[in-house]
């Protein structure tokens, strides 16, 4: 692929981070990348990215700052902490937030930077670490028009669904919904399963033939062979899930929005990280009904 004209300071080099970089890369465009953990930096280098030593250090000469790290507080150290991009910002005066963060903290940043000459998208992903890695994301955007057709090129390079959703925090606001529909998703396709398995039905089977209707799903497709197979390896954690849920609780009691099913797959959340499974990927809710219907099964990963 021909050198694409851009340079992107990343910040953030985990499960998806990584994967988002590295296509950045191949489709040509410079990567100056940063992460606490120092050997996260290096796999990056080693696939043609430059070293930087702090979030200004990556991002100073860039056209574009892009964030993809775990929650609020990471971002608003990145953002506005000392050696941030508020202090000391990209060249092309754009930072873009990929993580899933409350979306008040992103219309306060925005406003922040804004004032400071910087425009901020807040721009989730969905797709998990497959998307990731194939740049198939659904990338869903808030923020101004203008900041959004600059982002555009390099969101191309990592997402095949792309969209502008709105101003400030609209992203976010998107995304949330996203988390809702799939935490309650994935709890019903453990539902199905437990009682499948209590039918003594073949589980494999009962999943292959669920695919081909109505009840089929991203996450009975995607994760339904780890729950069956009790691999618990993240992908998606399940802190972070908590987390999204916690977000989604946070926005609907201050906007007056009742979320039942929301708040009952939470609790089931909560009870998978009081068991020791904060690290474990989301298929590991299934494990949740494991206990509930006496069902243990050995712990692991595949
Ligand atoms: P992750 O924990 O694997 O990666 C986060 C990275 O940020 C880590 O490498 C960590 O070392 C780094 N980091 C933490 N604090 C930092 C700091 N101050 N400066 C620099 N680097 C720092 O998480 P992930 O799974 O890649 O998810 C990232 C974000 O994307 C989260 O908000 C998550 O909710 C969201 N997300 C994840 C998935 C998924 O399937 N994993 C899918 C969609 C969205």
């Amino acid at each position: 692929m021909g050198r694409k004209q851009g340079s992107v300071g990343f910040i953030g080099l985990g499960t998806m981070g990584r994967e988002m970089a590295r296509n950045l890369l191949e489709a040509g465009f410079a990567v100056r990348a940063f992460d606490v953990v120092p050997t996260a930096i290096e796999a990056l280098v080693a696939l043609g990215a430059e070293a930087a030593s702090g979030p200004a250090d990556a991002a100073r000469d860039a056209d574009i700052a892009i964030t993809m790290l775990p929650d609020t507080p990471q971002v608003e150290e990145v953002v506005r902490g000392a050696g941030g991009l508020l202090a000391d910002p990209p060249r092309g005066r754009l930072v873009v937030d990929m993580s899933t963060i409350s979306p008040v903290a992103v219309q306060r940043m925005a406003a922040e930077l804004k004032g400071a000459g910087i425009d901020l998208l807040d721009a989730p992903v969905s797709g998990g670490p497959v998307g990731a890695k194939n740049a198939a994301l659904s990338i869903m955007a808030g923020g101004d028009a203008d900041a959004f057709a600059r982002a555009r090129p390099f969101f191309a390079a990592m997402g095949t669904t792309i969209n502008h959703v709105g101003g400030p925090g609209a992203g976010q606001a998107v995304k949330l919904c996203n988390q809702l529909i799939c935490g309650i998703n994935i709890q019903a396709v453990c539902e199905a399963l437990a009682l499948g398995r209590a039918f003594g039905v073949d589980l494999d089977q009962l999943r292959q033939v669920l695919l081909g209707g109505s009840a089929a799903s991203w996450m009975l497709d995607k994760l339904g062979p780890a729950m069956i197979a009790g691999d618990d390896a993240a992908g998606f954690r399940i802190d972070l899930m908590l987390k999204d849920l916690r977000l989604v609780q946070e926005q609907a009691l201050a906007l007056s929005v009742p979320l039942p099913a929301t708040a009952l797959v939470t609790s089931q959340y909560v009870e998978a990280r009081a068991h020791g499974e904060g690290a474990n990927g989301n298929q590991a809710l299934f494990r949740v009904y494991d206990r509930m219907a006496n069902q243990p099964r050995p712990p692991g990963n595949g």
